[in-house]
């Protein structure tokens, strides 16, 4: 019989997962997981797992290689899950792993997760939305150079909606930052929640105007969550 694949969100913690991901997660045979699911979520399973975990510049699997794997998996009649950090299909490449499973005639359940980009500021006290100060929010890829002249992200657009979410923002943050001034001005907050619901989270946060160098002061790494907007100023951390 053949087998079938969760996509599955991870969330961004353990206990953050849904209940329909983490039943599908007990039913699997084989977790090909990615290095942003939290790894107290497999442990003590009955499967084989399997590290698919991309950090920049350190690919231990090529997208490729992993979508043979699911395939291969599936049609040897495993039950396989697919664990993805945060929601399958935000920056995570599940929308290309649910189109191979598709085209390779194998049977496949998406099992959304709560995204980082939401989450993670909530957890400090930012809510992405707010009455009478934010009617908007779009989650942006920061991994793309805004200098760059083949770009794909509009900067200037992106720079008007209510709050911005920035994912993959770290080793952009000054071009991002810069592009973003030009239109909401440099007393715009912004904070960088590093690690979200991990060992050694922490937020570091301050306006368009200094938030480089404080960066840069803190050492701040990701995985971040960037948020600009007024919002911010709503946060736990925020003091006048
Ligand atoms: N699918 C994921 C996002 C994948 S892109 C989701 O929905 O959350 C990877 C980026 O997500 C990271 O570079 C970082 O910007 C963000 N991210 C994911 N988990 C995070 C965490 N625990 N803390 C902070 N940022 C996180």
């Amino acid at each position: 019989m053949p087998g079938k694949v969760f996509l599955i969100g991870a969330s961004p913690a353990s206990d953050l997962i849904t209940v329909r991901g983490a039943s599908a997660l007990r039913e699997a045979d084989v977790v090909v997981y990615d290095n942003l699911a939290d790894e107290a979520l497999f442990e003590g399973l009955d499967a084989e797992t399997i590290d698919a975990g991309k950090s920049a510049g350190d690919h231990t699997l090529t997208q490729d290689e992993i979508e043979k794997i699911l395939v291969e998996k599936a049609r040897e009649g495993n039950v396989v899950a697919r664990l993805k950090g945060g929601d399958p299909f935000v920056f995570g490449r599940g929308g290309e792993e649910m189109l191979r499973l598709r085209e390779e005639s194998i049977e496949y359940e998406v099992v959304p997760g709560v995204t980082s980009a939401v989450s993670v500021p909530a957890k400090y006290g930012v809510p992405v939305t707010h009455r009478g100060i934010s009617t908007s929010f779009c989650v942006v890829t920061g991994h793309e150079d805004p200098t760059k002249p083949e770009k794909q992200v509009e900067w200037r657009s992106i720079a008007n909606v209510g709050t911005i979410v920035v994912l993959m923002g770290v080793g952009n943050l000054p071009e991002i930052v810069e592009k973003v001034t030009d239109v909401r001005g440099p007393g715009t907050p912004i904070a960088a929640f590093e690690r979200g619901y991990r060992e050694g989270e922490r937020v570091v946060w301050g306006t368009l105007g200094d938030v480089v160098d404080v960066a840069e002061r803190e050492d701040l790494r990701p995985p971040a969550v960037i948020v600009i907007g007024e919002v911010v100023r709503l946060g736990s951390f925020w003091e006048e």
